[in-house]
C-alpha cells in the first residue's frame, strides 16, 4: 500500500533539507537552527528528510538522537524518515517505498532501514561500485527522497538544501545537472557560506561538545578508496570486528562470483585487512562467520557480445548446482574437477573450477564453478540465452562439451 503524504500547507514557503546524519548536513541544521540569520525561511516551514539505507555505522544513529534529536523537539523541527521496502516496485507488489516516521518529537532513528542496501547487494551478489552515477546513493537515498518531495510539493516552487562542501563542487554541479523535480531551488549552504568539511567538524565540536563522525554505509566503497578514508575507516571495523562481517562477507560474495570485485576501487578490503597487523583477530572471526554460512557452488556464465552500438555488451546466468556446508560444497566442487579432469584454483580463501575461459576477440564466452556464501539469487539474464549461444559459437565450443 502506498503510504499517503499530504501536500504542503498552501501560502507557505517550502524548504526541505536532505539530512545525511553525517557532518556536513548536520552542521547546516544546526547552524539554521542556532543562527536564523543563515536561513530565509521559519523552522516551522521545514522538512528534514532522511533516506535510510539500512547501513549506516551504530554511531551515526547515536549521535542523531543524543544530539540533534533534542534540539528538533525544542524547536518543533519537522523530521521524516523515509526507506525502501523492496528493491523494486514489482517485488513491492506497488510502492516500494514508506515513511518510517513523520513527526516534530523525534526520538528514534530507524538507521536499520527496512528494505537495506546489503539486502540488495547480497541478493545480486555485488558490492556498491566506486565511479559513474554512484547508482547505490541514487536507489537508496535519492529516488526516495524525489519520492516524498515530489507528492509533498506538488509542482510548487522550493528548496531543497544539500549538504556540499567546498571540497565538493563536482558533486554539487552534478546534482544540478541531474536535479528533475519540477519547482526545485538547489541550495548548497555550506558552498556558499564558503565552508569545507573541517568548518562543519569544527562547528559542531564548538557548538555540541562532541567530535562529529563521517556517515556512510559500513560498506561504502567511497570510504575506502582513499588512504584517508582507509585511515578512518579500518580502525573502526578493528575496534568493533563485529561491524566488519556485512562488508568482508558482501565482498567475498561479490569476489567469488566475479574476481574483478573489491570494496577498495576493484582491489579487495580483506586483502587491506590482512595486511594489517591488528587484524587477526578481526580475520579469525570473519572465518568463523564464513563458515557459519549456508554455502552453494554456483554455476557462472557470462556470454560477450558486441553489441549494436560497436560496443561490447555482456550477459550473465547465474545458477545454483549445490547447497549445503562450506565443506559439503567444497567436497561437490572437487567432484566435478576430477570429472572434468580439471583442477579448482585457489584465489585465497576463493574455490574457483574453471569451466571455460574467456577469448580476447568477440564473441565470446566463460563459465566457472565457485564456491560462494548462498546469498545471491540465481538470475538469468533475459538476453542471456541467444548471447550465450552467440559467445559459444565465438569460443568454437559446444553446449554438448560443458554438461556438468
Ligand atoms: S554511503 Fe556509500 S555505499 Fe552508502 S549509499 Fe552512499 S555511496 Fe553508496
Amino acid at each position: 500500500m502506498t503510504p499517503s503524504i499530504l501536500p504542503a500547507p498552501a501560502g507557505r514557503p517550502i524548504a526541505v533539507l536532505s539530512w545525511g546524519l553525517g557532518v556536513d548536513s548536520t552542521a547546516i541544521l544546526l547552524r539554521w537552527i542556532l543562527d536564523p540569520t543563515s536561513r530565509e525561511f521559519d523552522l516551522d516551514d521545514l522538512v528534514v528528510l532522511v533516506a535510510q539505507t539500512g547501513d549506516e555505522w551504530p554511531i551515526t544513529g547515536e549521535l542523531a538522537e543524543q544530539y540533534v534529536f533534542p534540539l528538533l523537539r525544542r524547536h518543533k523541527i519537522r523530521l521524516v524518515q523515509l526507506a525502501r521496502t523492496a528493491r523494486t516496485k514489482e517485488a513491492a507488489g506497488g510502492c516500494n517505498y514508506t515513511v518510517l516516521d513523520d513527526t516534530r518529537s523525534p526520538t528514534r532513528c530507524y538507521i536499520e532501514g527496512l528494505y537495506k542496501l546489503s539486502d540488495e547487494m547480497f541478493h545480486s551478489g555485488t558490492v556498491p561500485q566506486t565511479g559513474g552515477k554512484r547508482l547505490c546513493s541514487v536507489h537508496a537515498k535519492g529516488e526516495l527522497l524525489d519520492w516524498w518531495v515530489g507528492a509533498y510539493t506538488q509542482g510548487r516552487p522550493y528548496t531543497h538544501a544539500v549538504g556540499f562542501e567546498l571540497g565538493e563542487l563536482s558533486r554539487r554541479d552534478q546534482d544540478l545537472r541531474k536535479s528533475k523535480l519540477p519547482g526545485r531551488q538547489a541550495l548548497y549552504p555550506l558552498i556558499d557560506w564558503g565552508w569545507w568539511r573541517e568548518d562543519a567538524y569544527d562547528y559542531l565540536l564548538r557548538h555540541l561538545g562532541v567530535a562529529y563522525e563521517k556517515s556512510a554505509c559500513q560498506m561504502c566503497p567511497y570510504a575506502l578508496t582513499s588512504a584517508k578514508g582507509r585511515g578512518r575507516t579500518i580502525p573502526r571495523y578493528l575496534a568493533a570486528p563485529h561491524l566488519a562481517m556485512l562488508p568482508l562477507l558482501m565482498e567475498h560474495t561479490a569476489v567469488a562470483l566475479n574476481e574483478r570485485q573489491g570494496l577498495i576501487g576493484g582491489k579487495r578490503l580483506a586483502d587491506e585487512l590482512r595486511r594489517h597487523p591488528d587484524a587477526g583477530p578481526l580475520l579469525a572471526l570473519f572465518a568463523e562467520h564464513l563458515d557459519a554460512q549456508q554455502w552453494a557452488v554456483y554455476d557462472v556464465r557470462r556470454a560477450f557480445v558486441q553489441g549494436k552500438d560497436g560496443r561490447a555488451a555482456s550477459a550473465r546466468s547465474l545458477e545454483v548446482v549445490e547447497l549445503g556446508s562450506q565443506k559439503d560444497v567444497r567436497a561437490h566442487l572437487d567432484l566435478i574437477a576430477e570429472k572434468h579432469g580439471r583442477s579448482v584454483e585457489r584465489d585465497g580463501i576463493h574455490r574457483r573450477l574453471r569451466l571455460l575461459n574467456r577469448q580476447p576477440t568477440l564473441p565470446t564466452a566463460e563459465r566457472s564453478l565457485v564456491l560462494s556464501p548462498a546469498t545471491a539469487e540465481p538470475k538469468v539474464a533475459p538476453a542471456f540465452p541467444k548471447m550465450w549461444e552467440t559467445g559459444l559459437a565465438g569460443a568454437a565450443i559446444s553446449q554438448e562439451e560443458l554438461v556438468l
